[in-house]
């Protein structure tokens, strides 16, 4: 199949929606992107790649971080993590509170930013004052990249303006689901949201779930592949808010986005797809980004269905 073709096309038929969707607004340091950038990026077993539109262009992974997070805590916790955070998906916003006042302060799943907000204080209690750098080495060891970083601009905004996340975390800490101190958690939480990078390596950064837990490039094992089965499944069923049933629908991969306009694809035994475009639809995806991986499936059968 000549993918690149499949990525022109593609290019091609989603220019008549760059002008959709509108870009998050929640923090001052996301709203002031350059709304117009389109970029997809494929990665291949053997490391070829393909690339259309801004590959090189750096946004903050947001949630997508959520993956990483929930890979480390998943590998070190095993079962026990879900006696912390569930794995069922929640169908309500991303930022949504009503669900802990009556499921006892355990979020439904680690991808919805209560459960991201308790799976970093699990990190917490394993890393300490290493927190944070253990989850950047990790990024950077399964993409391959030391040269990856936080934007310290986006990390003060969502400090200074996240208000939900903090009422959250508040919320949690009453339903003594929070072990560690309410700061420490949530910066670990804003730092991980603030990391930088391009689709390419985003799309190498998550080629290990592709092929059961090893990563093809380097053949490391990051994960067994018992556990990145269940990655992937949380993934197809959580991965994209309350739209995930959507998400599944119309694209058929397992996949996770981020607020900053970011989507991560995965399809297993063949490859890793990352998609970026800025203005998000009324669920906070990528608008888009969720149409290019529609198109994407539909043009090559890659679906999983
Ligand atoms: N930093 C964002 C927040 O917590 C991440 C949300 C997202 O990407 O969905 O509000």
């Amino acid at each position: 199949m000549d993918y690149q073709a499949v990525l022109e096309e593609i290019e091609k038929e989603i220019k008549p929606l760059l002008n959709e969707g509108k870009v998050a607004s929640y923090i001052p340091a996301l709203a002031n992107v350059d709304d117009n950038k389109f970029a997809m990026s494929i990665m291949m077993f053997d490391g070829t790649s393909y690339n259309i539109g801004d590959t090189d262009f750096k946004f903050s992974i947001q949630s997508i971080s959520k993956l990483f997070t929930f890979t480390l805590a998943l590998n070190y916790y095993g079962k026990k993590l879900y006696d912390r955070v569930g794995h069922e998906p929640s169908g309500d916003p991303f930022n949504s509170l009503v669900q802990l006042e009556y499921e006892n302060g355990i979020p439904r799943n680690p991808f919805i930013n209560a459960g991201a907000i308790v799976t970093a204080d699990t990190l917490v209690s394993i890393y300490k004052d290493n927190t944070f750098k253990t989850i950047l080495n990790f990024i950077k060891e399964v993409c391959n990249d030391d040269s990856i970083n936080i934007n310290e601009e986006i990390f003060q905004s969502e400090l200074e303006h996240g208000f939900r996340n903090f009422a959250l975390i508040n919320m949690i800490r009453s339903y003594n689901n929070i072990h560690n101190k309410i700061d420490d958690v949530i910066q670990t939480y804003f730092k991980q949201c603030s990391i930088m990078m391009n689709t390419q390596q985003l799309s190498r950064a998550v080629l290990f779930l592709a092929n059961h837990g090893i990563n093809p490039l380097t053949n490391e094992e990051i994960i067994s592949s018992s556990k990145a089965k269940r990655i992937n499944s949380v993934m197809l069923t959580c991965g994209h808010y309350d739209a995930s049933g959507d998400f599944a629908y119309k694209v058929g991969l397992p996949g996770k986005s981020g607020v900053g306009g970011g989507i991560v694809a995965v399809v297993p035994q063949k490859m890793a797809i990352c998609v970026y475009s800025p203005k998000l639809n009324n669920y906070g995806n990528s608008l888009v980004g969720t149409k290019a991986l529609e198109l994407f499936t539909t043009k090559t059968n890659l679906s999983i269905f």
